[in-house]
């Protein structure tokens, strides 16, 4: 709906964080004992971003880069794992007399699958495996007898075991997904994603809020395609799928064009380039892995990127008007 009532990206990616993540993930310690519903969580996450960056390539959409974009600091999934995981920490340190600890203890020579030992089983899933707070090494047994009669310090170590321990441990099961998905190389730019953007964390496009209009976000969210894909997005002007090249330029008539011969080396489109805010920057003399840097590596400031989102949004989608029906 925040999409339909024209709101900017970055807006809607912060209002799903606030307002929609929290409905999702209500009861989600609950979820370990189900783990497929993990993925499922990414999926839904991917179709949020997909929904944001309006893409609708089947094809070209990969979840893990699309979700980094949107500014998501975590997936989904990963989420959910990490409230599990820091649900049961809570749960280690409370007084043993109290009820929910004497259940844990009980399950514990449970012979059966218990939401104790699918968490537990969980955590070691992870790329870098999460102890569980009792043997991270973050507390001493002083700490434990002290954490059994004091809920501020049981706070206090909870909140030391989810920043230290369970944090980078999630951040590794999301980068490693990051990098699978970065890794892939991009046709139409010569280039893989890792390329542009080598920290999953490097992102940032609220900066430009207040830099661009409504009209001009719609050429970010095209400069963001072709920075996730390398293809020409063809599915804006009603194409059945996004493509590597067009079969023929329509400004100089060169075949087989990639969106590189239209923003790098087209003399049809100079004029295009010459009249943009992207010239006291970038130049076309430029070496062609130093222009691709330049119009799509991580974020250099908030003008520039604003700059460069316009004109590479504005020469594909011209081309792709005046270019034969696809
Ligand atoms: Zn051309």
């Amino acid at each position: 709906m925040s999409n339909e009532c024209a709101f900017p990206p970055p807006v809607v990616a912060v209002d799903v964080v606030q307002r929609v993540e929290p409905v999702i993930l209500y009861g989600c310690e609950l979820f370990a004992i189900r783990p497929t519903v993990y993925a499922k969580l990414d999926a839904l996450q991917g179709s949020w971003a997909r929904q944001i960056l309006g893409f609708s390539g089947q094809y070209d959409f990969r979840a893990a880069l699309s979700v980094a974009f949107c500014g998501w600091r975590q997936r989904l999934g990963s989420k959910a794992n990490g409230r599990a995981t820091v649900y049961l920490a809570k749960i280690q340190l409370l007084p043993t007399e109290h009820p929910t600890a004497r259940m844990v203890l009980a399950s514990v020579s449970t012979v059966g699958e218990t939401w104790v030992s699918s968490v537990k089983e969980l955590m070691f899933t992870f790329p870098v495996p999460i102890p569980c707070i009792l043997e991270s090494g973050l507390i001493s047994n002083d700490d434990l007898t002290r954490a059994r009669g004091d809920a501020k310090w049981r706070k206090i170590l909870v909140t030391k075991y989810k920043t230290q321990v369970v944090f980078p441990a999630l951040c590794s099961r999301d980068d490693a997904e990051f990098h699978r998905e970065a890794s892939k190389f991009l046709l139409g730019l010569g280039v893989t994603y890792y390329d542009l953007v080598p920290q999953r964390s490097s992102q940032g496009w609220d900066r430009l809020l207040p830099l661009l209009n409504v009209e001009d976000w719609k050429l970010v969210k095209v400069w963001a395609l072709i920075r996730l894909t390398g293809k020409w997005p063809a599915t804006w002007v009603g194409g059945s799928e996004n493509v590597v090249t067009l079969l023929q330029c329509p400004r100089c008539h060169q075949q087989h064009i990639t969106v590189l011969h239209s923003l790098y080396s087209c003399v049809g489109t100079m004029a295009d380039f010459l009249d943009s805010d992207l010239m006291p920057h970038v130049s076309r003399q430029f070496p062609i892995q130093c222009f691709v840097a330049s119009l799509f590596h991580s974020s250099v400031s908030a003008e520039v990127d604003a700059a460069r989102a316009k004109f590479v949004g504005r020469i594909i989608l011209r081309l792709l008007s005046e270019a034969a029906p696809l």
